[in-house]
């Protein structure tokens, strides 16, 4: 399987290079340059299969012969033994015919685990093979610092440095960076902000001397196309489970960079019938005010009840870009340079057909409370504040109640305490059994100033070869 470019310019890459790649050389994202197709009888034969079996169906044909068949699937079987529930994404039925998807019971209790522990053991794969190591240098608010150190924490050929801002995110979600015990993970705690930390990484990235040659940066953040084709399974996974192929599914997905809901889009493309599918953004609404007006347009920066998506620009949202313009990679480069500038548009009948593919919805804080009550009120189950924003747009945008309706529920509740108890309710959500002890295990971390050339010192020095 070759990948190029959304912006056109770049050379096209096999899939071990895309893995070790972040952003392409001309800026852009890299994509497959065809996706492989399933036939209704052939996803019908799939029917039964385990999470793990799944996961070779359909992600074999991206990888091809980077990992040998036996190797990956003996890969996809420790990646998802990991997992605390026996059928990995169960479904939980809310109402008639509606239905949340739980994708937390991974290591961290967020989605982010069916991608980042699978990236971590390819990654280790691929680099023992090449005799290469990597250095990982990622910043976090939140959720994706503590999954990208849980994926790598068993890694022969990996360092992995996660910046966050001191005394700036939450006891659980430091912790479940911090006690992670390993040689190669080190957590650097910067007195800053996110965006810091965040300008730190990118102008490491753009140059990597420090390092001195002897070894070189990765990136595991979103736009990681082997985190994409990750997240297509559980789709498949849902749909098997409720009686299709032979049946068309609805999914409503919170989205904040658009990577989770893209890889929805490429199921529907590689055959698994999907009759709709609904974004479901917070405040943070650039991709609702779109698909609304026709307008992509920055705002400021909203804090919100759910962090984790809380974004300016939706930065997967270039890869669906490329295929609304034809894939026309010089349409898409010129279309997101001037998108930095100010609003843009697209032609109204390519702006139509995304309203086509796509329904969308903005949720505010009030409402993702109003939700997370009601649910609990009808149910007694307990939402996090992103799974409330995907069931509130489901229940908004429902197009035809005889499709199967499934919201992605990207996160444990938790992890997000604060929000349960805004909405009123005086349940308070236990840790999982497997995290019950976080608040007595040994945290590990280094404060270091808000300055550049420190940070990446303690980098040049503390990596395992150093
Ligand atoms: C990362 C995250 C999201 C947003 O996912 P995208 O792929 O960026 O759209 C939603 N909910 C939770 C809990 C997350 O951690």
């Amino acid at each position: 399987m070759r990948y190029i470019s959304t912006r056109g310019e770049a050379p096209a890459l096999g899939f071990e290079d895309v893995l070790l790649t972040g952003l392409a050389t001309d800026g852009g994202l890299y994509v497959p340059e065809s996706l492989p197709h399933f036939s209704l009888e052939e996803i019908r034969s799939w029917r039964g299969l385990s999470y793990s079996e799944l996961a070779f169906k359909v992600m074999h044909p991206f990888v091809d012969d980077a990992v040998p068949a036996d190797d990956f699937r003996k890969m996809l079987d420790e990646t998802y033994s990991v997992f605390t529930h026996q059928a990995v994404a169960p479904l939980v039925q809310l109402d008639t015919n509606e239905w949340v998807m739980e994708l937390f019971r991974g290591p961290t209790l967020a989605f982010k685990d069916f991608a980042l522990q699978l990236l971590g053991r390819l990654l280790d794969y691929v680099l023992e093979k090449r005799k290469q190591h990597v250095v990982i240098m990622g910043a976090t608010s939140g959720d994706t610092g503590s999954a990208a150190i849980e994926g790598c924490r068993r890694c022969e050929h990996v360092d992995i440095f996660i910046l966050h801002p001191h005394q700036r995110v939450s006891e659980v979600q430091r912790r479940q960076m911090t006690t992670v015990q390993g040689d190669n993970i080190h957590n650097i705690a910067v007195r800053g902000n996110f965006d810091d930390c965040q300008r730190m990484v990118k102008e490491s990235f753009g140059n990597q001397s420090f390092l001195g040659g002897k070894t070189q940066l990765a990136a595991v953040n979103s736009i990681n196309w082997a985190r994409i084709m990750a997240q297509i399974v559980y789709y498949f996974h849902a749909s098997l489970a409720l009686g299709g192929p032979d049946r068309s599914m609805a999914f409503s997905v919170p989205t904040g960079n658009f990577g989770d809901i893209f890889a929805g889009y490429l199921a529907k493309k590689m055959g698994l019938p999907i009759s709709q599918l609904v974004i479901a953004t917070n405040r943070n609404d650039i991709l609702h005010r779109f698909m609304s007006g026709n307008k992509y347009e920055q705002h400021q920066l909203e804090h919100t009840l759910s962090p984790s998506m809380d974004i300016m620009v939706s930065s997967n949202f270039e890869r669906l870009l490329f295929d609304l313009h034809g894939r026309d990679g010089l349409a898409v480069k010129t279309l997101l340079e001037n998108a930095a500038k100010g609003p843009v548009s697209i032609e109204d009948y390519r702006w139509k057909h995304a309203r086509k593919l796509f329904d969308s919805d903005a949720v505010d804080d009030k409402a993702t409370c109003d939700t997370i009550r009601e649910i609990y009120e009808q149910n007694e189950y307990l939402l996090d504040p992103h799974t409330a924003i995907g069931v509130r747009a489901a229940r908004n945008c429902r197009r035809d109640p005889a499709v199967p309706m499934i919201t992605l529920g990207t996160a444990h509740p938790a992890k997000f305490p604060d929000a349960v108890a805004e909405s009123g309710l005086s349940v308070k959500p236990p840790l999982p059994a497997h995290m019950a002890d976080l608040f007595e295990r040994e945290e590990r971390y280094t404060v270091l100033d808000n300055n550049i050339a420190g940070v990446q010192e303690f980098i040049a020095k503390h990596w395992k070869n150093a």
